[in-house]
C-alpha cells in the first residue's frame, strides 16, 4: 500500500539559553542569517537599553509598572527576574507564528526556558555552553558593558545556570561562532524530520 507523509503544520519552538556572554547573540545572529525562515521572539525586558539597542528590535524596553501589567494580563508566556530586572516572552507573537508553521527561536535564561518546557513540551531546549568558565569571563569583559559588580553578578549567574543543564535536549559548545551555527542547524534540521512529527496516511 502507498504511504503519504506529511509534516505537522506548527512550528518548531526552539528556546536557547546558556551563561551571560556565552555569545548566544552572535550565534543566534548568524543562525537566523543562516536560516532566514526562523522568527526570532523579541523579549520584553526592564533592562535600560544598551548603546545601539533599539526598542522593538532588540527587546520591547518597558518601565516595572508596564512590565508588571503584561504580567498581570497573561500577555507573557514565561517570566523571570535576572541579574535585577525582569525579562518575559510575548505570547500572542510566539502563538500566531507558529501556528503561521512558522519556527520561533526564543533566545531566554534557563527560569523562563523551564517556564516554556512546562507549557510547551514539544519545544526543543538547547544548552549554549562555552569552551570553559575562564573564556566566559574574558568574553563578558571584552564587550566592554558591563560594571566590575554586574560582571561578578552574571558570573554567578552563569555557575547557576550551568547548572540547568540537564533539563535541555541538546548542548551546543561555542568555540567558534560558524562551528556553533553548524550545529545548531544541525539540531533543527533533524528536529524536523523527527517521526513524532509525521502524520502518516496509509
Ligand atoms: P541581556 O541583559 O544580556 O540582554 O540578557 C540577560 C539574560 O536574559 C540573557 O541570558 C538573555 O538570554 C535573557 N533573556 C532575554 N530575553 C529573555 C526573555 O524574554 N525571558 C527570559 N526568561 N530571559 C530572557
Amino acid at each position: 500500500m502507498k504511504a503519504a507523509y506529511q509534516y505537522r503544520k506548527e512550528g518548531l519552538l526552539i528556546v536557547v539559553s546558556g551563561p551571560s556572554g556565552v555569545g548566544k547573540g552572535t550565534v543566534c545572529s548568524a543562525l537566523r542569517k543562516r536560516m532566514p525562515q526562523l522568527v526570532y521572539s523579541v523579549s520584553a525586558t526592564t533592562r535600560k537599553p544598551r548603546e545601539g539597542e533599539i526598542d522593538g528590535v532588540n527587546y520591547f524596553f518597558k518601565s516595572v509598572p508596564e512590565f508588571k501589567r503584561m504580567i498581570e494580563n497573561g500577555e507573557l508566556i514565561e517570566w523571570a527576574q535576572y541579574v535585577g530586572n525582569y525579562y518575559g516572552t510575548p505570547r500572542r507573537f510566539v502563538e500566531e507564528t507558529l501556528a503561521q508553521g512558522k519556527d520561533v527561536l526564543l533566545e531566554i535564561e534557563v527560569q523562563g526556558a523551564m517556564q516554556v518546557k512546562e507549557r510547551c513540551p514539544h519545544g526543543v531546549f538547547i544548552f549554549l555552553v562555552p569552551p570553559s568558565m575562564d573564556e566566559l569571563l574574558n568574553r563578558i569583559k571584552g564587550r566592554g558593558t558591563e560594571t566590575e559588580e554586574t560582571i561578578a553578578d552574571r558570573m554567578g549567574a552563569a555557575a547557576d545556570e550551568l547548572k540547568q543543564i540537564c533539563h535541555y535536549d541538546y548542548v551546543v559548545i561555542n568555540d567558534e561562532v560558524e562551528r556553533a551555527c553548524d550545529r545548531l542547524e544541525a539540531i533543527i534540521t533533524a528536529e524536523h524530520c523527527r517521526r513524532d512529527r509525521l502524520i502518516m496516511e496509509t
